[in-house]
């Protein structure tokens, strides 16, 4: 009678561990059986994991997104025509990701991570993976420093603090990409590394943008990382993972990053087009079933760390395009459900002058509060109240004539604050000058001054203050609160200033 003996069976299976390595390497090349439209179905490799780059014999590199019982589906990163049936593909065994270093600063990357901007080629860097997880609970802190955009209507009434989430939301042209690229130009100075992920976007667009970063010499603390609309759809999907990665690598650092992603509109598009050729089902509007989870996975890796694992912090600033204003499309509403607030930008608005077109009703910061300064919260007061009182009077004053003078005054002074937030392009306002507006603006200083003059009053008198009062705008510089004798002297600055008018 033979027994079986437990160390043998052990030492068996414990061979056939060491040798299985073995036979996939023999199975490690396969054969394109068709191809087009940008996906590549391969026989072969049998053993090819999900996400894994593989590399067709022409060179171009493809990603592993569909495993089936006997053929893997691949999109390519790159042409297709290099490619035809039989064509053999390799496995290369690694999830796909990209070459960072500190020479990425100041460069234009596509989202392979290969320069496009003629400058030279990037020196070997660590290679981090596009797909990462999100940082746990444990290894997060939360969110308590500001982020300054410089727009007086977001700062005041819609912090973003580092590590925040904040969506930029509404129709075409009304403004988004302007409210993105003006916080960039805005963090010259202020520790901050920008990531700009273009996905989508026409290439003239980016180049507009790149050269405004130049000639505002915020290329040195900035990346572009562009998928353009002529790219394929693949390149389009991976992109804004790819700026992640990115800012990542910042992030570990103990560096603060901004990252734009413009917009995960044409993103969730790219992947339905990748999808529905992978033969994916489709869902709603076409959409697969993993559309939120393709947002979701991206967005959650945007945090602050504790110290302990680095203490750096990633701030996104997604955008998207809505569809004659309706924020409860299928990609709008599950963009909102992720982030922790967003800005709401109209058409209407943006019309009739009001720019930036932020809708005071519609949006919201979920978590900024925290990180907005003292002096900021202190100035900023009830205004939000107060503008949407004003809106809410203007509707059903504007046909009455004759009005009791508290409600004159009530629309004067909600005239003066609109007229106040709307702000040119690349002008940013610096804490001082945002404090001050907003105290003499709601301290009813500006009440008399006639509304088509409101902008230029406010012009002059912050001139004035940085000239003339200097003490004032640094005490709120460097403490960042606002006391009550301060508030004196500020209003007693803006009589004296006013006085000399008279
Ligand atoms: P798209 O849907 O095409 O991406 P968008 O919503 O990103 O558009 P922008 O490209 O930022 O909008 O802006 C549209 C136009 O409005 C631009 O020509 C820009 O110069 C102008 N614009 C945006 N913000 C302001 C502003 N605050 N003041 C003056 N002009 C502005
Ligand atoms: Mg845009």
């Amino acid at each position: 009678m033979s027994v079986i003996r437990s160390d043998e069976i052990i030492s068996i299976l414990k061979e056939e561990i060491a040798n299985f390595d073995m036979v996939t390497r023999a199975l490690e090349t396969g054969s394109v059986i068709s191809v087009g439209d940008g996906i590549a179905t391969v026989y072969g490799i049998d053993h090819a994991m999900y996400g894994e780059i593989v590399i067709f014999e022409n060179g171009v590199k493809g990603m592993v997104q569909d495993i089936r019982r006997n053929e893997i589906g691949c999109i390519i990163f790159g042409k297709d025509t290099g490619i035809c049936e039989g064509t053999k593909v390799t496995r290369t065994k690694k999830q796909a990701g990209i070459s960072v270093s500190e020479a990425c600063l100041g460069r234009v990357v596509n989202a392979l991570g290969a320069p496009i901007d003629g400058k030279g080629e990037l020196p070997q860097g660590e290679y981090l993976p596009m797909e990462q997880e999100a940082p746990g609970i444990v290894e997060r802190k939360s969110v308590s420093v500001p982020m300054e955009t410089g727009i007086l209507a977001i700062d005041s009434m819609f912090p973003i603090g580092r590590g925040q989430r904040e969506l930029i939301i509404g129709d075409r042209q009304t403004g988004k990409t302007s409210i993105a690229t003006d916080t960039i130009l805005n963090q010259k100075g202020k520790d901050m590394i920008c990531i700009y992920v273009a996905i989508g976007q026409k290439a003239s667009t980016v180049a507009k943008i790149v050269s405004t970063f130049t000639q505002n010499d915020a290329m040195d603390y900035t990346i572009v990382v562009t998928s353009m609309a002529s790219d394929p759809a693949s390149l389009q999907y991976i992109a804004p993972y790819a700026g992640t990665a990115i800012a990542e690598y910042f992030m570990k650092k103990g560096k603060d990053v901004l990252i734009v992603y413009d917009d995960l509109s044409k993103h969730a598009v790219a992947y339905r087009a990748l999808s529905l050729l992978l033969e994916r089902s489709p869902g709603r509007e076409a959409y697969p079933g993993d559309v939120f989870y393709l947002h979701s996975r991206l967005l959650e890796r945007s945090s602050r760390l504790n110290e302990a694992a680095g203490g750096g912090s990633i701030t996104a600033l997604p955008i998207i395009e809505t569809q004659d204003g309706d924020v409860s499309a299928y990609i709008p509403t599950n963009v909102i459900s992720i982030t922790d607030g967003q800005i709401f930008l109209e058409s209407d608005l943006f019309n009739s002058g009001m720019r930036p077109a932020v809708n005071v009703g519609l949006s919201v910061s979920r978590v900024g509060g925290a990180a907005q300064t003292k002096a900021m919260k202190k100035a900023a007061g009830s205004i939000r109240i107060d503008l949407a009182q004003y809106r809410e009077m203007e509707v059903f004053t504007q046909f009455s004539s004759d009005l009791d003078a508290a409600t004159k005054e009530q629309l004067q002074y909600g005239k003066g604050l609109m007229e106040l937030l709307k702000q040119p392009l690349g002008c940013p306002l610096s804490l001082s000058e945002q404090v001050l507006t907003l105290v003499l603006a709601t301290r009813k200083v500006m009440l008399d001054v006639p509304v088509s003059k409101v902008k230029q009053f406010q012009k002059d008198i912050l001139e004035y203050f940085k000239t003339e009062q200097s003490p004032i705008v640094q005490e709120i510089e460097e403490t960042k609160t606002l006391t009550d004798q301060l508030m004196d002297e500020i209003l007693e600055a803006a009589r004296a200033y006013k006085s000399r008018f008279r």
